[in-house]
């Protein structure tokens, strides 16, 4: 396992979320809801930073800090910035007026997610922002490993989350904000045949960023992939695929839910 983590976090994190209207619509929403009398901001778990990055050049705010697990990923952060785990944040009680947790505790095993839940409680003086995938099928990005035959989520994610379930995430804490937020992607219900030759020709390919929780498998077109990520990243969304989406009906759902919670 520990293997697997240094390999995952040794990836480039050269993702630009700002080609992605979806990201960055996601980050303005939050953004939106942003309290006005927070003025220290911790973002535990920033990533590469797109959301922190964001705030400094919008905001004005007395100290904005993001952590990361990923020295790699820190690389990219622009405001102030320390390595540390979500499960013991390196802060004391009441150190930030909001902390933010975003696309973070779908990856946490429950023992993890309990002790984040109650680290970002803790270090929190006023407010916590959480976004999490909204009621997430976990079985979809199942895919098995070809050396170790260990089943694994490809976007690592171990939770799946619904209303009902961040309602009772923080019950010492009053929640002041529920809302779903990010762009309808749809299920492509009616031309199910072809989504599921789809389906099953995906289930057959590790995506990009596979890497195998068991045995830390990536297989060399994956590195190769990986290498390759910077420039396929600053792609354009593709017109094609973009019309695609809005021509084939099917039932619609939101991406993630967001809440705020008040100490
Ligand atoms: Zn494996």
């Amino acid at each position: 396992m520990a293997d697997f983590k240094r390999k995952y976090d040794a990836q480039p994190w050269t993702k630009d979320f700002a080609q992605d209207f979806a990201e960055v619509e996601r980050v303005q929403s939050i953004n939106s809801i942003i309290p006005k009398d927070a003025h220290t901001i911790l973002d535990a778990g920033c990533g590469n930073g797109f959301f922190i990055n964001f705030l400094k050049q919008k905001g004005s705010y007395t100290k904005l800090t993001g952590l990361d697990y990923s020295e790699e990923a820190l690389k990219h952060v622009q405001t102030d910035k320390i390595q540390g785990d979500v499960t013991a944040l390196p802060f004391a009680d009441n150190s930030f007026d909001l902390v933010t947790c975003l696309e973070v505790l779908e990856h946490l095993p429950q023992e993890d997610l309990e002790k984040g839940i109650s680290e970002l409680q803790r270090v929190s003086k006023k407010y916590i922002l959480i976004t999490v995938p909204n009621n997430e099928n976990l079985q979809h990005n199942l895919r098995m490993c070809p050396n170790c035959y260990c089943c694994f989520n490809t976007n690592f994610h171990v939770n799946s989350f619904d209303e009902t379930k961040l309602k009772n995430l923080f019950p010492q804490l009053q929640l002041i904000k529920l809302e779903k937020i990010g762009s309808y992607y749809k299920k492509y219900h009616l031309f199910w045949p072809f989504y599921a030759i789809y389906i099953n020709w995906q289930k057959a390919n590790l995506p990009k960023i596979a890497i195998c929780p068991q045995c830390g498998y990536q297989n060399k077109k994956v590195i190769k992939n990986s290498q390759r990520l910077e420039k396929f990243s600053t792609k354009k969304i593709s017109p094609i695929k973009f019309l695609i989406k809005f021509i084939i009906p099917g039932s619609r759902q939101r991406r993630w839910i967001m809440a705020l919670y008040k100490k």
